[in-house]
């Protein structure tokens, strides 16, 4: 039933093969990821949708590398990067888990935004120093040339005064704002997928399209590619150009956004289409 979409293989800059992520529980092995492909195109959303529970948040964190201790990542990540001067496919299921190679890849190459922007940000520390840190970490070891950065970087989300917004605290900004801030953290190392885990669920309507419609202009403007997790199919409408839906940790279907909405195989996909109110 999974048909994938048509495409080169030179696009693609990180693919998933037979991904699974097992949750060893006193009640047994809990298969959260079960045998997911996925295939992730430069300068393309890929949006993962799926009920709560079936494997889309798990799929992300096994990505990165960042589950608990208590779970097994197997299969293949295959990401495609630039490094100095040459292409070069490094697999991200061999590397240990707290590695230096995996630590300079998330926030580097990969980033991250999701729900709760607190979970991103220390409450203690300003939202202007937290991303100067994350810039030091990754492209520059000049704090001044940092600053700057994260400044141009705040006003690219669409953050008013950003020397100001540089200053305050997380708790001090608007929700809105906030998921802003998270966006321009998750941006300010230029990389080159960004993973966006439901990152509109807790805003109200009018936020959620300003938030939705500031992700799609820096995919424009910027290229990166972006992994967006929903279990929202009007917003998978949106954002996606391919699609991957999600059931008790499997992609059931794997199609390019037009078709899933005229052309979807598996009856779960047909089942969440048809229950759109
Ligand atoms: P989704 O994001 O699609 O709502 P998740 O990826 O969070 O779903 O969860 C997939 C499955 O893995 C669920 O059955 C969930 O209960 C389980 N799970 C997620 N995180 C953990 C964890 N830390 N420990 C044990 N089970 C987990
Ligand atoms: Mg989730």
């Amino acid at each position: 039933m999974v048909h994938e979409p048509k495409s080169g293989q030179d696009d693609v800059i990180l693919e998933v093969n037979n991904l699974r992520t097992y949750f060893r529980l006193d009640e047994g092995l809990l298969k959260a990821v079960d045998g997911v492909d996925l295939k992730i195109k430069a300068g393309k959303t890929l949006g993962i949708v799926g009920e709560s529970g079936s494997g889309k948040s798990v799929t992300s964190q096994s990505i990165l590398r960042i589950v608990p201790t208590t779970a097994a990542v197997e299969g293949e990540i295959k990401l495609r990067r630039r490094k100095q001067g040459k292409t070069e496919v490094v697999d991200l299921a061999r590397m240990e888990p707290e590695g230096a190679e995996i630590r300079s890849i998330r926030g580097g190459e990969i980033s991250m935004i999701f729900q709760e922007p607190m979970k991103a940000f220390s409450p203690i520390h300003t939202i202007g120093n937290q991303i100067v840190e994350a810039i030091m970490l990754h492209r520059t070891k000049n704090k001044e040339e940092a600053k700057r950065m994260a400044i141009e970087t705040l006003r690219k989300v669409g953050m008013s005064n950003p020397e100001q917004r540089f200053g305050e605290f997380p708790h001090q900004l608007s929700g809105g704002m906030r998921q802003r801030a998270m966006i321009a953290m998750a941006l300010s190392c230029n990389p080159s997928i960004l993973i966006a885990d439901e990152p509109t669920t807790a805003l109200d309507v009018t936020v959620q399209a300003q938030v939705l419609q500031l992700i799609n202009d820096l995919k424009r403007t910027i290229g990166t590619s972006v992994i967006f997790i929903t279990h929202d199919l009007g917003v998978i409408a949106e954002m996606s150009d391919e699609v991957a839906v999600m059931y008790l940790g499997k992609v059931v279907e794997y199609t390019d956004v037009e078709s899933l909405f005229y052309g979807a195989l598996h009856p779960y996909t047909q089942a969440l289409l048809h229950s759109i109110p």
